[in-house]
């Protein structure tokens, strides 16, 4: 619902009468002003979400039935799935397949979790062994308690997928801020569990800037956890706010991602999946390929091959047909990777192809596919993120190069290998220092999987089982077994 958040089970009405905008890159117009959040709408989000977690039935009840409501949360995105790719391309610019591929997975990511939910028994204990005898002990699981979600603009309605679906899965109950770039699939996600009849304060969602909603939920002493995804700068600063009153975190951050293609490689397989890793989501991609490493004797073929195809792609709005490289998310955005793009020509790289606004596209903020090469090894553009359609290749001359110059990073979030020869791809993908490892392919991603990153790529794993231990306490109940009495400490002190 328009200019209002979600609180409660309820429209709420803002505290303050304060907005933001909501820009189409297409055509960088207004689509609508949306609620600026502000400490106060936070507070009784947190609030509501503490007294459905205290006192409601959500945490009490089994896991299947909790499993009942996510199964149909997913049921109302498949209904509403054109509708939500449509929004998503009015206002991240993703083309309209990319989009529709983005609501099918939010549909899996709930009917995964409602899978895990299901086998989720209330009394289910591990039996723990003990070498003192007289004792039994057993390990249960609880959910954490309220969660804060805080996440970005790139995939918007999956990243808020990616923490809700476990989040309540565990039973715990959340407080969700979506970015301010990109808020209008979380207000649909609002419309969409008040539908499916989600009891009050388990779901609540509040718009609003980082600085100030943001802020507010992550310094809230009613949040247990934190579950975050955006920049490693707003993440350090999150785990600040976090250690205050030592909240549980996650954090899923940025990435910087090699992909190692040795000469044995086929030629046309490695571009195709160079091409997806670094051009969809116009290389606004946490893991995109943004480093490739070819092995010398194929480097210069590669090269020329990477250069025709990126020169053929269709740039335009992502609403029509045809188009597989929307703009980029907004004018900050663009800004920061035209300059990233201009600096590294002005410190020594080769600009091989693209840099450029397309021609005659004179509104959006649309950028050519770029293809930079020869920079340094130590140069800002290739070791910071550049969160654009811009790849940077360089040759190596052995595996043991290759590896060095992959791990050489302060992001560990994606690597990837290709080669026709197993061993050396399974030697290579072990090798690697990063969270989630491709061989002979690079970015897919699939829901069963653990996703997450190593170094300042974050802390913690999303999805699979690993997603759902995110949001669970893990307690001993130990018993003393004996009919005796236990008696050392009254014989200590006799
Ligand atoms: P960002 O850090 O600017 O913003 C992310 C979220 O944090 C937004 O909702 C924003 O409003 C909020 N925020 C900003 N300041 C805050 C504050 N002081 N307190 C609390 N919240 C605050 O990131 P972005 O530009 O939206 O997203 C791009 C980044 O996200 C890239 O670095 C990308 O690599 C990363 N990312 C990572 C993954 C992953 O799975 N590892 C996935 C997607 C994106």
């Amino acid at each position: 619902m328009k200019g209002k958040h979600y609180i409660g089970g309820q429209w709420a009405s803002p505290a303050s009468a304060e907005t933001f905008d909501v820009i189409n890159p297409s055509t960088e117009q207004l689509i609508e002003k949306v609620s600026a959040g502000n400490a106060q709408d936070v507070d009784a989000a947190v609030l509501a979400a503490r007294k459905a977690f205290d006192e409601g039935p959500w945490p009490r009840m089994s896991g299947a039935e909790r499993a009942g409501y996510l199964h149909k949360i997913a049921g109302i995105i498949n209904r509403r799935l054109d509708e939500l790719a449509k929004i998503e391309v009015l206002n991240n610019g993703k083309p309209y397949p990319e989009a529709k591929w983005d609501i099918e997975d939010t549909e899996g990511t709930f009917t995964f979790y409602a899978g895990l939910a299901e086998q989720m028994e209330p009394d289910k204990e591990e039996p723990i062994a003990l070498t003192e005898p007289g004792f039994s002990s057993k390990a249960v699981q609880d959910p954490i308690g309220v969660a804060g979600a805080i996440i970005p603009w790139n995939f918007p309605l999956l990243m808020a997928a990616w923490k809700v679906a476990p989040a309540l899965a565990a039973g715990c109950t959340m407080v969700l801020k979506p970015s301010e770039i990109t808020p209008l699939t979380a207000l649909a996600l609002a419309e969409i569990v008040e539908e499916a009849g989600l009891p009050a304060g388990v779901l609540n969602i509040v718009t609003g800037l980082g600085s100030v909603a943001g802020q507010a939920l992550a310094e809230h002493r009613g949040v247990d956890k934190l579950a975050f995804t955006g920049s490693v700068p707003t993440g350090s600063h999150i785990m600040r706010e976090a250690a205050r009153d030592i909240k549980n975190i996650s954090l899923e951050l940025g990435g910087k991602s090699p992909f190692v293609i040795f000469a044995d490689s086929d030629i046309e397989r490695a571009v195709e999946w160079i091409m997806f890793g670094i051009f969809w989501n116009q290389g606004q991609v946490c893991s995109a390929t943004s480093r490739v490493l070819v092995e010398e004797p194929l480097y210069s073929a590669l090269l020329k091959r990477l250069v025709e195809e990126a020169q053929k792609i269709t740039i335009g709005d992502g609403a029509e047909e045809g188009v597989l490289l929307g703009p980029l998310v907004n004018a900050n955005q663009y800004r920061k990777v035209v300059l990233a793009i201009e600096r590294s020509v002005a410190e020594g790289a080769t600009l091989v192809t693209g840099g450029k606004r397309p021609q005659g596209l004179d509104r959006g903020y649309f950028l050519e596919p770029t293809i930079l090469a020869d920079m340094d090894e130590d140069s800002d553009v290739w070791c910071e993120e550049i969160f654009g359609p811009v790849v940077c290749i360089k040759p190596f001359s052995s595996e043991a190069d290759a590896i060095r110059m992959a791990n050489d990073s302060r992001f560990g979030l994606a690597a990837a290998v290709m080669s026709k020869d197993e061993a050396r791809c399974e030697r290579v993908a072990r090798a690697f220092r990063a969270g989630i490892v491709w061989v002979n392919c690079s970015q897919p991603t699939f829901v069963e999987a653990p996703w997450g990153g190593y170094k300042q790529s974050g802390i913690g794993r999303e999805l699979g089982v690993w997603g759902l231990n995110n949001y669970l306490e893990t307690k001993q109940i130990t018993r003393y077994e004996s009919d005796e009495p236990w008696g050392w400490y009254i014989k200590q002190v006799s």
